[in-house]
């Protein structure tokens, strides 16, 4: 299944919302709006890194 990722636009003149693809994380999309360049973060992981030994 492909899932999309939604990010916003971060020019404040724009703040689109912009669907990208789950393969677009850790890289950085061009906003179709305003060609602002947009890092996609990277996935959360659901559960923190808890090391407990
Ligand atoms: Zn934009």
């Amino acid at each position: 299944m492909s899932q999309t990722v939604r990010i916003i636009c971060p020019n404040l003149s724009c703040k689109k919302v912009l669907a990208v693809p789950e393969s677009a994380r850790g890289k950085t999309v061009r906003c179709k709006a305003c060609h602002t360049a947009i890092r996609v973060p990277e996935a959360q992981s659901p559960q923190p890194a808890s090391d407990s030994k």
